[in-house]
This record gives C-alpha cells, sequence and structure tokens, in this order.
C-alpha cells in the first residue's frame, strides 16, 4: 500500500482520524523499514488495534519456490505470487539479483510474461501475461531482502556473493529489466516506485532505480512527470526496417517518434542521461556503419549506450556477435563521445541474464544447479 492506501485502511477499520497520521507512520516503519510481515510484533501499536488489523488485513508477502544461484553468485529466484482471486491458482515471476563488490542490484518483473514479441527475447514467448499488482512489485523487493537478510535484525546471506561493508545493503539498485513491459503496467509501476523510494521504509533512491522499455511513446512523458526514474530504452536497431522485426511495437511508434520522446523526456540531462539499450545480434545489426549511424541518430541527446550481448535460450534464432565485432562497435561509440558500456552477462548458465526470463522451471530442472528452498 501506497501512505494514501494505509491511512484509508485505517480508516476503514475505525482508527479514529486524530491518530491516523501517527498509526500510518508506525505501520509504514514496520512493514518497510524493519520488514515485519506480523501485526503482533510492532510493539507500539496498541493490543486492540493489532487485533484488528491481523483480523481485517495481512502482510503475506510473494514466496521464493526455488533458488539458483549462478557460478557468478547471481540468483535467479522463481517467486509464486499468492493467488488474487477464487479463480487464480497463483502465477510465478522470475526475479534476479545480481551482486557485485560494491552494489547489488535487483532485477524485478512489471508483469507475467509480456504481450509484446521482441523476436530476441525469451519472456515474449510466454503464454500467460498478466499485469502485476503494486504489491507484487513492491513484494519482489522484500521477498529479495529477507532471503538476503538485509532488514535490521537479519543475519546477510553467507552463501553466495552479497555486497558487504560498513552500511552497505545488500540490494542497492533496482532495474526494471525483467519479464514485462513496464509501461503497459504504468499506475501500478509508478505506485511501486513511490513505496520504494520513500525515506521513510524501503529508501531506494529514484537515481539507483532504473524502467527499461521497450519504447511505448505515449506513456513516456508521464513516467518521467510522475517516477523521476532513471531511463533506458531497447533501441536495437537503427533503421525501422529491421525494429520492425526486432521489436515489433516500432510499426506502432517508429524510431523518429521514439527519439522525439527521448528528446523531450522531462528530467533527462547531462547529469541524468537515458540509457540506450543495444543486443548484439551476429550479421543482423552489429556492423560498423550501424553504430556510426547509431552515434548520429543520439546526436544531441543525453545518452549512455549499452551494449548487451546477446543471451542465447532454446531455439533463439540469433548469435551473439564476435567478441572483436563488440569491441569494434564499442569503440565507435566511445570514440564518439559516448560512455558504451558493455554489459557483463551474468547468470547466463542458469537462464537468468537479459531476455531469457521466462517461468518454465521444468526445463531448467535438469541443466541448472538448483538450490531448493
Ligand atoms: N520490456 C522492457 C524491459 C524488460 S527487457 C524492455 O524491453 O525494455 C530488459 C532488456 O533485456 C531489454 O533491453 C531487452 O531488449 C533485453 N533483452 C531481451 N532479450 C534479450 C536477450 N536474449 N539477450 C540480451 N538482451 C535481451
Ligand atoms: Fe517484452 Fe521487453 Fe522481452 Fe520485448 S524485450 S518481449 S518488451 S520483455
Amino acid at each position: 500500500m501506497t501512505k494514501q492506501e494505509l491511512s484509508s485502511a485505517l480508516k476503514s477499520v475505525n482508527v479514529p482520524e486524530r491518530e491516523n497520521k501517527m498509526r500510518v507512520n508506525q505501520l509504514w516503519h514496520w512493514i518497510y523499514f524493519q520488514g515485519l510481515s506480523d501485526f503482533q510484533n510492532m510493539l507500539n501499536v496498541s493490543k486492540s488495534l493489532r487485533q484488528t488489523l491481523s483480523e481485517s488485513f495481512t502482510l503475506n508477502i510473494p514466496e521464493i519456490v526455488e533458488e539458483q544461484i549462478s557460478i557468478d553468485g547471481t540468483r535467479k529466484w522463481l517467486i509464486k505470487l499468492p493467488p488474487q482471486n477464487a479463480s487464480d491458482n497463483g502465477a510465478e515471476i522470475e526475479c534476479v539479483y545480481i551482486p557485485e563488490n560494491d552494489r547489488g542490484t535487483l532485477c524485478i518483473s512489471s508483469q507475467v510474461g509480456c504481450t509484446l514479441t521482441c523476436s530476441f527475447c525469451h519472456t515474449g514467448t510466454q503464454k500467460l501475461v498478466r499485469n502485476l499488482s503494486t504489491s507484487e512489485i513492491v513484494g519482489q523487493l522484500l521477498v529479495a531482502r529477507k532471503r538476503l537478510g538485509d532488514f535490521p535484525g537479519l543475519v546477510k546471506a553467507q552463501d553466495g556473493l552479497v555486497p558487504s561493508g560498513e552500511g552497505m545493503r545488500a540490494i542497492t539498485n533496482i532495474v526494471f529489466m525483467g519479464m514485462g513491459e513496464p509501461l503497459y503496467n504504468l499506475k501500478n509501476v509508478t505506485e511501486a516506485i513511490q513505496i520504494i523510494s520513500d525515506g521513510d521504509g524501503l529508501s531506494l533512491s529514484k537515481r539507483r532505480i532504473t524502467v527499461s522499455t521497450s519504447g511505448i511513446v505515449p506513456e513516456m512523458t508521464q513516467l518521467g512527470q510522475d517516477c523521476g526514474t532513471m531511463l533506458a530504452v531497447s533501441l536495437h536497431a537503427v533503421r525501422d526496417d529491421l525494429r520492425n522485426t526486432l521489436v515489433p511495437i516500432n510499426k506502432k511508434y517508429p524510431i523518429k517518434e521514439l527519439l522525439t520522446a527521448c528528446r523531450n523526456y522531462p528530467g533527462a540531462s547531462n547529469a541524468r542521461r537515458i540509457t540506450f539499450e543495444y543486443v548484439m545480434l551476429k550479421g543482423v545489426n552489429d556492423t560498423l556503419s550501424d553504430a556510426k549511424e547509431l552515434v548520429r541518430l543520439l546526436k544531441g541527446l543525453p545518452a549512455k549506450i549499452n551494449l548487451i550481448p546477446f543471451n542465447p535460450w532454446p531455439g533463439a534464432p540469433y548469435e551473439c556477435s564476435d567478441w572483436s565485432t563488440i569491441e569494434k562497435f564499442s569503440d565507435i561509440v566511445f570514440n564518439a563521445g559516448y560512455a558504451s558500456p558493455v554489459r557483463t552477462p551474468r547468470g547466463r548458465d542458469i537462464l537468468a541474464a537479459c531476455g531469457q526470463l521466462k517461468s518454465e522451471t521444468e526445463k531448467l530442472r535438469a541443466r541448472a544447479r538448483l538450490v531448493t528452498m
């Protein structure tokens, strides 16, 4: 819940108006700062209110049903969502934790599956699609923090790489780069960001939250105005004919319109650059003239370019560009004055890397290292 929703919820169980604000703050602290999931432990809340709250509400969070840990320390969690109604038997989503020495990034999902069908993305082949609720989006962060021992009073996970050091949180950054198109679920994504970035609770700075979109132009301005988070755009091609096949939503919102929306994106500046994601597909979009055209297209935009080596999945119709091609491509972009980091593939062995997510674990059992919770 957002603070407003929490306030209305308290009204609905007859908490007096004069206490409302104080109670909202108390609950907010227990739920989002301390990470409690039981009203009974909220010691500064009166016994009778604790009782009323437990009878009327739950603090259930989604459940990790499987965890796979990659040899590079990346973790992929299969998360079972609580049923939303009687006919729903609980959808599953995937959420990925990418630890480094000095930061920990949580890659979260905004939808179960995705309605878009980018030809290089595994998620787009999943049949079942629905939007995640606000609580299911925030729930991914809560469940991850609990698993990693990243709430007061918990012990940091010892069974894999988790950044450590004075005051270091296990999760420092969030990217909406898991399953789904966040801008097709903008209302819930916006509310989730509001909750996640609130300084009295989960406290993740908006500068450390990145929303990645395939380019849903009409929603981009709204995102910039309401959220103030960092933006990443999945460009992947510099010509409309090619982008139409790689990212079919391009037929609706072609490159020119997309880049105009980026130029007008509220809050973009040299200090807050837009990341352009570009997946490196062998013989498809990786020529040096593609690189030059990319630089030309982005001229004047506060941009950085993130080259993503293609991550293969069973039956994928592409191969990853050769390393030397990626380097040459990156050099052209870099020499034109853009930061051009190549995204190190993480968790490929457990199909946890970009575009490999698909909640279909049966296939994975045989091939991946599996740790049952
Ligand atoms: N739907 C959003 C966010 C999720 S995808 C979007 O498309 O932007 C996150 C990133 O992974 C996108 O840039 C996407 O294009 C990229 N991606 C998808 N499949 C991939 C694959 N197989 N290899 C590498 N990157 C991939
Ligand atoms: Fe959906 Fe993004 Fe995958 Fe395209 S790349 S199918 S928009 S999740």
